[in-house]
């Protein structure tokens, strides 16, 4: 059976000489894996070999789920279609790749998830657009927890995932002086897979403190557009320990996220 589908390539590896095996998050069907039969020759069905991050619409027979599928058509959208952008800018790059790495290890095949397509994308165009580092991050770590909510994960920010006391106001008080007597503790733990108050910590070994900025933005989204690189820098190494104990291990490209 053939189908057709929107996809966007997270991964692309040479199976040989002249054809590859690539994994494409699509639209309707999740993650597929297939392979590309001569797709690296020079006339192939496919225009030349398949990219990471390219996208477009594709053809592929899934006969039979518990094998490869085969990719029969790739045609790449035009003009948005190649994010010619994101090559210049190493940083962007790593971040790119970083996001497909998580969307690769978080979701199932043929798992759909239409609205992760869609905020995939739109991080790819937007990353794309050369915008400044702050801008990236918050970028990445807004669509970190679309990934999170879209796979069922959500983590509870906006009161202690424990207790569920204090809303956010309590939480964060936006009149809160850093340097003041009261210096509210917040925390993230895994364990409870959200923001944990300071009479819930002593039960989640694994909490993280959390700065007041870093506390604010998690309990508030809309303030991550304007956080200082310092706060983002806090809460992207909050998601990667996140992502490390969700899956067992550290993910890959986090090293080049941090780092600078
Ligand atoms: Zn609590």
């Amino acid at each position: 059976m053939l189908t057709k589908d929107l996809a966007i390539c997270i991964r692309a590896v040479d199976y040989s000489e002249t054809s590859q095996i690539v994994t494409f998050f699509t639209k309707a069907n999740g993650k597929i894996s297939a392979i590309a039969k001569g797709s690296k020759r020079p006339k192939s069905a496919f225009d030349g070999p398949i990219e990471i991050f390219s996208h477009g619409r594709i053809v592929f027979t899934d006969s039979d789920r518990e094998k490869l599928a085969t990719l029969t058509e790739f045609e790449s959208a035009s003009g948005t279609g190649d994010f010619t952008g994101i090559g210049g800018d190493l940083f962007v790059l790593n971040c790119c790749y970083f996001a497909a790495e998580l969307l690769n290890k978080m979701t199932h095949d043929y798992d759909p998830h239409p609205e992760l397509f869609e905020s995939f994308l739109l991080f790819l165009q937007n990353a794309t657009e050369k915008e400044n580092k702050n801008r990236i991050l918050a970028l990445l770590i807004l669509f970190q927890l679309s990934l999170l909510k879209e796979v069922g994960l959500q983590p509870v920010l906006d009161c202690c995932a424990n207790c569920k006391k204090s809303g956010r106001v309590e939480l964060a008080p936006p009149s809160f002086n850093p340097a003041g007597p009261n210096v509210p503790e917040i925390y993230f733990s895994s364990t409870a897979n959200g923001i944990i108050c300071r009479d819930c910590e002593v039960s989640f070994p694994d909490k993280i403190r959390l700065s007041q900025p870093a506390a604010n933005c998690l309990s508030n989204l809309k303030q991550i557009a304007q956080a200082k690189e310092k706060t983002l820098n806090e809460i992207e190494a909050v998601l990667i320990h996140h992502f490390t104990e969700l899956l067992g291990h550290k993910p890959k490209m986090a090293k080049h996220i941090l780092k600078a």
